[in-house]
């Protein structure tokens, strides 16, 4: 199902009426909150609306239409270039978004596939401090303009799963989870990450009961209460610095006696008194009762002694993976599941891209992937014109 749809009509006010029960997406559920609580009775264009809303019909429909139209195609043998995309984009982050803005600058016939709501892990982000040119903003806020201004220059989206990148010679193709099958001659993938998973009992059964991965989506639960945050990056101090806003104490359990997160993050934990850390410990079990988590069961790692600490909720941030599900087999990709690229963001298999998180580098921020998709956009614009150039070419040999 999808989880939410984008109400994609210009600038104009509209009413809020999030029935926010009714968001299955917890990205976004939160994004449907923020807005209404930033724009109190008016949500600008390109929010985020349940299921049963008006944006949904709308923007539901016209991806309908599309999956149709693509859908009768599928079966035919010799698909004419006037059904193909130039570009087709998968995933709505901060580098598709960007990719879509400059495909559509380059006049690539687009299209961006996207699961949720707009923004990726932007979208989860508190504030942003880092954009340049921005001094701070609400990751929700940035992820509305980034989707704005793609749609400010005709960018169609498809509100959809995809289940496949299938690499071709002549072009690729994008099946979706209703079946049908998108074609391009390009594809760019920024499908981003996920968090990973602590693999202890009671995590996944009290997940949504007091277990999350996102303060920001959750935090507002835990006003004047206590909770865990587990881990010691950049995620897990940034989470905590934001749950001390809303919670009575905060918990930052470690399983080492250093911070790995940046030396300005460490120095504002130390500043904050709501934050008290628990060195050399690792956590056990996550225990509850009816009303969802109670507890924590810690194991220290240097006495071997272990103790009970109650809390209300349990924030895990130890680490994130690509989501590599749809990279296609024949793609070089690291150890740890990123893939590698050229300094195009090109693959090894021709007119497929991967940008922002799911590509190996250095640093994984909002403006390397805004970067990513600028790179991979214009590579692809070169790419496609030099296909159809080679296409017409050997049609005139004929
Ligand atoms: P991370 O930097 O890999 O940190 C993961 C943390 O979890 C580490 O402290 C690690 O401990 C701990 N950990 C891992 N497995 C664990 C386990 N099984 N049990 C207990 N603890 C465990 O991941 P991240 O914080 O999600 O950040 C990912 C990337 O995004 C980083 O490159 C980060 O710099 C970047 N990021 C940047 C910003 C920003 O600049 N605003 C914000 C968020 C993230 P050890 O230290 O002992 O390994």
């Amino acid at each position: 199902m999808n989880p939410a749809a984008l109400q994609v009509a210009g600038w104009k006010k509209r009413k809020a009426s999030c029935r926010l029960s009714a968001i299955p997406d917890c990205r976004a559920r939160f994004l449907c909150r923020y807005l209404i609580r930033k724009h109190p009775g008016n949500i600008p264009a390109g929010a985020v609306f349940p299921a049963s809303s008006a944006g949904k019909t709308a923007a539901m429909s016209a991806g309908e239409r599309l999956k149709k139209k693509m859908k009768a195609q599928v079966e035919e043998i010799v698909v004419s270039t006037s059904e193909i995309y130039d570009l087709i984009i998968v995933g709505g982050g901060p580098g598709g978004f960007s990719a879509g803005i400059y495909a559509m600058r380059a006049a690539l016939k687009t299209v961006l596939i996207e699961k949720g709501a707009p923004g990726g892990q932007m979208a989860m982000s508190g504030e942003v401090e880092n954009y340049p040119g921005i001094e701070r903003i609400g990751g929700p806020d940035l992820s509305m303009q980034f989707h704005q201004h793609a749609l400010s220059y005709g960018l169609e989206m498809v509100v959809s799963e995809v289940k496949e990148v299938e690499p071709g010679l002549a072009y690729h193709s994008v099946h979706l989870d209703d079946g049908s099958v998108l074609k391009a001659y390009a594809v760019i993938l920024g499908t981003g990450g996920s968090s990973h998973k602590l693999n202890i009992p009671g995590e996944a059964e009290y997940y949504g009961q007091g277990v999350s991965y996102c303060a920001v989506c959750d935090g507002f639960f835990f006003r004047n209460k206590t909770v865990v945050v587990i881990g010691g990056g950049d995620s897990a101090a940034e989470e905590s610095l934001y749950l001390a806003k809303l919670a009575r104490r905060v918990y930052m359990v470690h399983r080492r006696d250093a911070l790995r997160a940046s030396k300005i993050l460490q120095q504002r934990i130390k500043a904050e008194c709501k934050i008290e850390m628990i060195w050399d410990s690792v956590p056990v079990a996550i225990k509850a009762n009816e009303q969802g988590v109670s507890s924590i069961e810690l194991k220290n790692v240097k006495t071997g002694r272990h103790q009970d600490l109650p809390t209300d909720g349990v924030f895990i941030f130890v680490g994130f993976s690509p989501n590599n599900q749809l990279v296609p087999s024949g793609i070089q990709m690291n150890a740890n599941g990123y893939v590698v690229t050229d300094d195009k963001c090109e693959t090894s298999i021709p007119g497929i891209y991967v940008i922002g998180d799911l590509r190996q580098k250095y640093a994984r921020q909002i403006v390397i992937a805004a970067s990513d998709g600028c790179t991979a956009a214009l590579a692809a614009a070169h790419y496609v014109e030099n296909k159809k150039a080679t296409e017409s070419d050997s049609c005139q040999l004929m």
